[in-house]
């Protein structure tokens, strides 16, 4: 059986072609068989799933009609589900079975999806190649030697070695994107507050989004449709009630104004990223979009406020790790002597060091210099975008500035590994929607993701021309895996 998108499944479900437990253990048999080599999940549901494929069975005999009846799914480990194992893939959290479900949870279930099991991330998705879970780390599916990028690494490789028909995960500053690109799927950050965050393990909250990965961009669509909108329970949704996103991809694109910002594509783009990229401006070009320089002058200051801003935020969320209502407790003489045990035994080196710079850039007497003036920082980036955005439709960037590296290459340079995200960091500070899809491979076979911003609420604007676009490259990626 080939690889399938989302909305054919859903056709042959329809159908009845094909039965929910089918679909379902064909999966499980993919996992089973592929898995061990990928380590993209952290959880397999495998029972659950084929008892909700069996109930999805009886609905779609009985007629029900639900947009994502029988669908399996994957969710990224730091998204809640309820009686599911959340780990955010630490050991503070490694026994933690939530006693509800996310919103997006709640309402991929309530579209009649079922959960085949949770991915592998970066420890509370702090990362850009999942080699920082606490577990183990996610392989590349185009090359087991090769990061799947992070920290929706998990989400990634799986939704790329087809061990789901598509994944959720979360994207601070670039969390779904990146690993997306390295993949070769689709990734979509929405505009911040168009998904609901009640549920989402918080890392940096004015950041921190939810979004869909998959294969093809009608999916993204579809998912978001169902997983966005207004939530009373996240006091940063959006109140207006979302478009028809799927009806939008047909829209015209002819006329479209597309900005690339000059910072985007200095020193530093890798050239076959970079040759990648050329050709998709090609083939924009030939659909009628128009192409034009624009500038985005303070992005170059984008990495050192987030770096200022998310660790910051992270300090503060991550207090409540304490040992005392949930999560790993490692005994001591007192109450303090309890906090510290835990804290130092529950949390990674990587999380240690962003609640360290978080701690230090809030503290009294740095507060003025570090995070006040990253907040400012912010404010000028977000201007910058709304500038660019008086002159142009769309804004077209790398998705990263390198195809995947290779596992170990940059795990002793945090600053290397920072800058991983250079390009999507932008559109979290500035609260808008991007998205990735793959335009291509390197001569070495890595896929190339191209990454288009809109302005905020835009997101429709954002799928309909990635859509025309995957169209007209008409891609067929698959990795080398069998
Ligand atoms: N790599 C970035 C970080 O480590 C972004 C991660 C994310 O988007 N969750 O903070």
């Amino acid at each position: 059986m080939p690889r399938e998108s989302l909305v054919t499944w859903r056709e042959r479900l329809r159908r009845r072609e094909i039965s929910a437990v089918e679909a379902t253990r064909y999966y499980l048999e993919r996992i089973e068989r592929l898995d061990p080599k990928i380590r993209a999940y952290i959880t397999v549901c495998a029972e659950e799933a084929l008892q909700e494929a069996e109930e999805a069975d009886r609905r779609l005999s009985a007629g029900e009609d639900l947009p994502l009846l029988g669908i399996p799914l994957a969710i990224k480990d730091n998204i809640c589900t309820r009686g599911i194992r959340t780990t955010c893939a630490s050991k503070i959290l490694e026994n933690f079975v939530p006693p509800y479900d996310a919103t997006v949870v709640e309402r991929l279930k309530a579209a009649g999806a079922i959960i085949l099991g949770k991915t592998n991330l970066d420890e509370f998705a702090m990362g850009s190649s999942t080699e920082n879970s606490a577990f183990f780390p996610t392989r590349n599916p185009w090359d087991l030697e090769r990061v799947p990028g992070g920290s929706s690494g998990g989400s990634a490789a799986a939704v790329a070695a087809d061990l789901c028909v598509a994944s959720l995960g979360s994207d601070t500053g670039g969390s779904i994107r990146q690993p997306a690109s390295f993949c070769g799927v689709v990734g979509f950050k929405p505009t911040y507050g168009r998904v609901s965050r009640y549920g989402l393990v918080a890392y940096a909250s004015s950041l921190d989004q939810i979004g869909p990965l998959t294969r093809t961009v009608a999916d993204a669509a579809l998912l978001l449709q169902i997983i966005g909108g207004p939530d009373e329970r996240d006091t940063t949704s959006w109140p207006e009630p979302q478009p028809d996103y799927l009806k939008a991809l047909e829209n015209p694109v002819k006329g479209m104004r597309l900005g690339l910002p000059r910072e985007a594509f200095g020193e530093g783009l890798d050239g076959e990223v970079r040759t990648a990229l050329e050709e998709a401006f090609r083939a924009l070009r030939e659909l009628g979009c128009e192409i034009r320089e624009v500038s985005i002058p303070h992005m170059e200051y984008a990495l050192p406020a987030y770096y200022i801003i998310a660790p910051a935020e992270a300090s503060s969320n991550l207090a409540r790790y304490d040992g005392v209502k949930y999560g790993l407790r490692v005994p001591g003489r007192d109450l303090i002597e309890m906090y510290k045990k835990t804290r130092s035994e529950g949390f990674g080196p990587e999380v240690k060091r962003r609640i360290m710079l978080g701690t230090y850039a809030l503290s009294a007497g740095y507060y003025e210099a570090f995070y006040r003036k990253a907040s400012q920082v912010r404010t000028l980036i977000m201007r910058d975008f709304e500038e660019a955005f008086r002159q142009v439709d769309l804004l077209l960037m790398p998705a990263s500035p390198t195809p995947a590296f290779r596992l170990g290459e940059k795990t002793a340079d945090p600053l290397q590994m920072y800058l991983s995200d250079i390009y999507t960091i932008p559109v979290n500070l500035a609260g808008l929607p991007g998205l990735t899809l793959p335009v291509g491979l390197t001569p070495g076979g890595l896929p190339v993701g191209l990454q288009v911003i809109g302005p905020q609420l835009a997101d429709a604007r954002v799928l309909t021309l990635a859509h025309h676009l995957e169209r007209a490259l008409g891609l067929e990626l698959n990795p080398p895996l069998e």
